[in-house]
């Protein structure tokens, strides 16, 4: 299902732009409005919900923090699974983790060794609020691979296509982006 020019609309103007956040030049992507606005969110979920219905996934895996909000619904609205990709250290069990590069320096993203065990070759949907340099969700996709599980698409609210972040990612599965930015 492709989403209307006006519902597009609706969901651009309902996230903020903040300015100079975290650091001077970034202009960052606020879906607190988004979330906060009944409509806005009733749309956008709606347009995932009809998306994703006839893809027959097993998973919704989520990349922390906002990509929990976004992929928590859709998988109680798919009425199938979700598992969080945390950045490290805050995962209780067995993990396997990833290290990515920053601007300045490293991190890692990390999963539950067993979080897809119940479902053999599980078919996962990746979501995230935003995709800038792809660091993060090429990271992430690795690590659903390696744990045997399937990446199908990743999914992204907002795409950056001036960062190119998603020429690595999608290496592992289709890319879609609600907005591309
Ligand atoms: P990257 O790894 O560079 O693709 O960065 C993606 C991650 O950083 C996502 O989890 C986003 O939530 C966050 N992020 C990066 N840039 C922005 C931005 N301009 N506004 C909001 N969030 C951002």
């Amino acid at each position: 299902m492709n989403l209307s020019k006006e519902d597009k609309q609706i969901i651009n103007d309902s996230i903020r732009d903040i300015q100079d956040f975290p650091k001077k030049g970034i202009v960052f992507k606020d879906i607190t409005t988004l979330l906060n606005n009944k409509e806005a969110y009733q749309v956008l979920m709606n347009h995932l919900e009809e998306r994703y219905k006839t893809y027959d996934l097993d998973y919704i895996a989520g990349i922390d923090a906002r990509g929990f909000i976004f992929g928590a619904a859709l998988a109680d609205r798919l009425k199938i699974g979700f598992v969080p990709i945390r950045k490290k250290g805050k995962l209780p069990s067995t993990t396997v983790c990833e290290k990515y590069e920053l601007e300045y320096g490293f991190d890692e993203v990390e999963v539950h060794l067993d979080a897809f065990k119940d479902i053999p070759n599980a078919k996962v949907l990746m979501i995230d609020d935003l995709i800038a340099t792809g660091g993060t969700a090429n990271a992430a996709a690795k690590l659903i691979n390696n744990v045997n599980a399937v990446l199908v698409e990743s999914c992204f609210i907002m795409n950056l296509t001036f960062l190119n972040g998603s020429e690595a990612v999608s290496k592992h599965a289709p890319v879609y982006s609600v907005l591309e930015i």
